[in-house]
């Protein structure tokens, strides 16, 4: 028996109320006979019809990243919460205010992971990838979690689609990693993206940029938002990417940090940008770019697009020189980037829902009991084969079939099963032939795949 109790002092008389009101469970939460279950706010089912979109993409990302040498890693959905508050860094938006983090049942923190890039590295580190191969490249796909306020192309829930290379901090590889991205757009037809880059910097030179950054904004502290009061002393840089007006005005106005990268950093950017342009990536250099985690070091780019309003970045990432070595590791470059998935998809067009190759309109049980090894062998050569389930007659079945797009539909009833010879109609043209029942499958199939 369920024993529904609020917390373990509750008494018994409560206890009996709240069964009376509904159900309590330990959690807390109560249920009541009547209630209807919903998804919880920012976190979507993906249906038939918007699937397609996702599988496509999903499809033509593995593609990419495979001829560029990436494998997939599957990493876990929760880590230990010092994970991301060491690997995202604790002053950026994710670790402040956006991670799902609860205590496990033996005490542990435990954190939904918001991002991917902790999680791969911590599996580099933990299963010391560096020792199989010089450069390790990695590609993931799967849910991320942040309590963010949901809105359009904003979920609590939402997909990502990454990739990170450890193992060189050769400018090469950030043109390959940006050349990469690029062909899953191209792949997925989403063509009106626009890539924007910068370079923040590294250990040599960042200091130096922080401190003039700062230096600047300390004289316009009154015009920043509450957040950025607090950016101000924990995490300057961050202030660039408000997105608040009276912070916005500030920021176009800051020192770059183009102006302040040392001889290294400006030569590899150098290098980055001349690499892309051989490639004939077209880019902009956005000086005011920068990320949401702490880690990130020389390059760092985004891609936006204008079809899609105020969430307009589509895929985001960049280099990340000292994270191998805070999480623990040796000191190993590395460079990344995460795709929003659920944008992307919805900026493809021309996804077709699948649809049936042909349907089975079989009138009568004996039809059904004649057809049905017929049908098992079709699909076992994936031909896509559909048939009425609910014992209708033949204008339904064929009003089904027509309502699935079926290409063909064969008819099958009594007549049929006495001649011998089944009707196979093109949905399109209406013209109608007949098959043989005992040569069945082989002409239907070859129709099918003509
Ligand atoms: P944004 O500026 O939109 O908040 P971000 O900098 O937080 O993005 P990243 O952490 O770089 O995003 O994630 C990479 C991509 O993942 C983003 O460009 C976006 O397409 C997608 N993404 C991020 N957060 C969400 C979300 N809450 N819902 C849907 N997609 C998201
Ligand atoms: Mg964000």
């Amino acid at each position: 028996m369920l024993v529904f109790v609020k917390d373990k002092t509750v008494d018994r008389n409560s206890q009996d109320k709240d069964i009376k009101s509904g159900l309590t469970f330990p959690s807390g939460c109560v249920y009541s006979d009547a209630m209807k279950f919903q998804s919880i706010r920012g976190v979507n089912d993906i249906l038939p019809g918007e699937i397609e979109a996702v599988q496509r993409l999903e499809e033509a990302a593995r593609s990419v990243f495979e001829s560029f040498g990436f494998s997939e890693i599957r990493i876990p959905i929760f880590e230990v919460t010092e994970l991301f508050a060491r690997g995202i860094g604790a002053t950026t938006d994710i670790v402040e205010k956006e991670m799902y983090t609860f205590d496990d049942r033996d005490g542990k923190k435990i954190t939904l992971r918001p991002e991917g890039t902790a999680p791969v590295v911590r599996a580099y580190i933990e299963h010391q990838l560096n020792l199989k191969a010089p450069v390790t490249k990695l590609y993931y796909l799967g849910p991320m979690f942040r309590h963010e306020r949901p809105q359009a192309g904003r979920f609590r829930q939402f997909y990502q689609i990454g990739v990170e290379a450890l193992g060189t901090d050769r400018p090469t590889m950030d043109v390959e990693v940006l050349a990469m991205l690029m062909a899953v757009f191209q792949n997925v037809g989403v063509t009106e993206v626009r890539l924007e880059i910068n370079s923040l910097g590294d250990a040599a030179c960042r200091p130096h940029y922080r401190k003039t950054l700062k230096a600047y904004f300390k004289t316009h502290l009154a015009q920043f938002c509450e957040d950025c009061q607090r950016r101000y002393e924990t995490n300057p840089m961050r202030i660039l990417d408000c997105k608040k007006e009276g912070c916005r005005a500030v920021a176009a106005k800051a020192p770059s940090p183009l102006d302040h990268l040392c001889a290294e950093c400006l030569a590899h950017f150098q290098q980055v940008k001349d690499g892309l342009n051989r490639l004939k990536i077209p880019f902009v250099v956005n000086e005011h770019l920068v990320r949401g985690l702490d880690y990130y070091t020389r390059t760092a780019f985004e891609i936006t697009t204008t079809k899609l309003g105020a969430q307009n970045a589509v895929a985001a990432g960049g280099r990340y020189d000292g994270l191998v070595e805070e999480l623990g590791g040796p000191p190993t470059p590395g460079i990344g980037f995460a795709m929003g998935v659920e944008r992307i998809a919805s900026l493809m067009e021309g996804i077709e829902t699948p649809r049936p190759d042909v349907f089975f309109a079989l009138l009568g049980e004996e039809a059904v009991r004649q057809m049905l090894p017929v049908i098992v062998r079709l699909r076992g050569h994936g031909v896509r084969v559909e048939m009425d389930y609910s014992g209708g007659g033949l204008k339904k079945q064929m009003g089904l079939a027509d309502k699935l797009g079926a290409r063909y539909t064969l008819m099958v009833g009594e007549n049929e099963l006495k001649s011998g010879k089944a009707i196979l109609r093109d949905m399109a043209t209406k013209a109608q032939e007949e098959i043989l029942l005992t040569t069945l499958p082989d002409p239907l199939m070859k129709i099918i795949r003509s």
